[in-house]
């Protein structure tokens, strides 16, 4: 089956060439005018030649021709939390996000788990996502995307710990779950990571051991981080509303730069700390930089990090616009994703790709958006970049047309 962005979705089903201008894959964006021939054999739809339009038509002269702008792998959510599927869209600033995601965690014990992250995957599945990034807080979840999900990627559990005293006992029960986690994956199935919820939910000592271990155990990380500005105070100062939210949260040992094992600094910011603390040693994910300074993005780059931004989310809770012409400057490595249904309303990766264009106005074009979508978010998850080539099905593609497609 085809893809499109939005609404119309119509199956390609006929043997055609597919013209496009804008040619997305592992290998290159290619523009100019572009074209895959589709044939069909007992599996389905594939592809019999990708080439010049011009070349393809004199040799598949017979073929109908359909026009779509633009033709790139299936897209990838690299960042969501689906197991927050059943929980409500939560709108105010951060730091108020933070209080009511809190409050709706105590009222609503059970909402986060295998039931919500089910139906989260089984959306995903349904718009032909290829594979997802996710951030699992249940053991019950991992083990079931360990052992069932359909999708590719990685399932990051999600680690708090507020207090340097129980950095070594929390390090040590992740590496009995690691153990036990790691021979349940699958071919086609996602690897198991670690994600630290944030550089101001986990102490430094923890993270510190995290990235050791991702170098020498290969576990792939991913952290929020430098989303919003009342982080930044927080690494800066110890207060402000992030401080406050967390403060009321009902943590058993609230985190503060004393709990947490860091000292405020004016110049500090959580990127910073990050990087001298040698958590950004293992080359993790980070997810958001939304508030960052060009000094965090010249340590990005030079870490190597992948970034996720996430843009309805970040414009839900008041959190500024990702400085994407930057990063790309840097040459850091950008994906796209939904996170939660709590901030982003809905985990639909068009939506989001349709959001990102409208967010950054003309200066972001179509195929650098769909780059953060395909390679940026195979990137993002340590996933080979798929090529678009002869023998590739119709199925592993994205053709993507803000028009209805003709089958
Ligand atoms: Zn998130």
């Amino acid at each position: 089956m085809a893809r499109r962005a939005s609404a119309d979705l119509r199956p390609v089903n006929a043997e055609q060439i597919v013209a496009t201008p804008l040619l997305i894959d592992g290998r290159a964006t290619r523009r100019g005018q572009f074209g895959l021939a589709l044939g069909r054999d007992a599996q389905g739809m594939k592809v019999l030649q990708v080439d010049g339009l011009d070349t393809l038509k004199r040799t598949f002269g017979k073929l109908p021709i359909t026009t779509v702008d633009a033709i790139c792998p299936r897209p990838m959510n690299a960042h969501t939390h689906l197991d927050l599927s059943t929980y409500p869209h939560l709108r105010g600033d951060f730091a108020h996000f933070i209080a009511a995601m809190a409050k709706y965690r105590r009222e609503h014990p059970q909402a986060r788990g295998l039931a919500a992250a089910s139906s989260g995957l089984g959306r995903l599945v349904s718009r032909a996502v290829a594979a997802v990034g996710d951030i699992v807080a249940r053991d019950a979840v991992m083990v079931a995307e360990l052992q069932r999900s359909p999708l590719a990627g990685v399932a990051y559990r999600e680690v708090v710990c507020t207090e340097q005293a129980a950095a070594v006992p929390t390090l040590a029960a992740l590496m009995q779950r690691l153990q036990a986690w790691r021979p349940m994956q699958r071919p086609g199935g996602p690897r198991v990571g670690l994600s630290p919820q944030s550089p101001y939910l986990v102490c430094k000592d923890l993270l510190r051991q995290m990235a050791r271990l991702s170098i020498t155990e290969h576990v792939p990380l991913q952290i929020h981080v430098a989303e919003s500005p009342s982080e930044l105070a927080f690494f800066q100062t110890g207060s402000g509303s992030l401080a406050q939210a967390l403060s009321a949260s009902g943590f058993r040992v609230p985190p503060s730069p004393a709990s947490l094992g860091f000292q405020c600094d004016p110049a500090l910011t959580p990127i910073r700390y990050l990087a001298d603390i040698g958590f950004l040693d293992a080359a993790p994910t980070l997810v958001h930089c939304v508030n960052v300074t060009d000094e965090d993005i010249q340590i990005i780059a030079e870490h190597r990090c992948p970034v996720i931004t996430c843009t309805r989310s970040n414009a839900n809770l008041q959190c500024g616009v990702f400085p994407w012409k930057k990063f790309e400057q840097a040459g850091v490595s950008v994906a796209l994703a939904t996170d939660s249904v709590a901030s982003a309303h809905d985990i639909e990766i068009w939506h989001e790709l349709d959001a990102s264009l409208a967010c950054h106005g003309p200066g972001l074009d179509l195929a650098t958006a769909l780059e953060w979508l395909t390679v940026g978010a195979s990137r993002a998850l340590g996933l080979a970049a798929m090529s678009i080539e002869v023998g590739c099905r119709l199925d592993d593609l994205t053709l993507f047309s803000r028009r209805p497609l003709v089958a």
